[in-house]
């Protein structure tokens, strides 16, 4: 059965991680991935569980892809293959659990100089 999820129960662990590590001394990426989470929750992005299958769905960034399939270890956004993102660190909070964002930093694809922006240069 497919039902509705209130997220704002994730709003205040959310809150109280980000304080931790920003104390701590959290890189920008860890930084930017808790208040993406947060963002979640403050867009009032509709989330949806399935029990039988214990999967979140939650509304994708636009409106016209379907809602990302997200669970603890896994999830169908752009960034899933990061070693969290913000969905499931959603999920977790929602879940009562903490994923350790501690050290987290976004992989970034290395800038591919076009051929002719160099040739130009030359
Ligand atoms: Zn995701």
């Amino acid at each position: 059965m497919i039902t509705e999820v209130n997220p704002f129960p994730a709003l205040q662990p959310l809150l109280e991680l980000l304080h931790r590590r920003v104390k701590a001394g959290a890189t920008a990426d860890e930084f930017n991935l808790i208040m993406r989470a947060i963002e979640l929750i403050n867009e009032r992005r509709p989330i949806f569980k399935d029990d039988e299958q214990y999967v979140y769905y939650i509304g994708a960034d636009e409106p016209s892809r379907v809602p990302y399939r997200v669970t603890l270890n896994s999830c169908t956004c752009p960034r899933g293959n990061e070693r969290i993102c913000k969905h499931r660190l959603l999920v977790a909070a929602l879940e009562g659990k903490t994923l350790n964002t501690e050290g987290f930093e976004y992989t970034r694809r290395k800038k591919v100089v076009k051929q002719e922006e160099t040739l130009q240069l030359a």
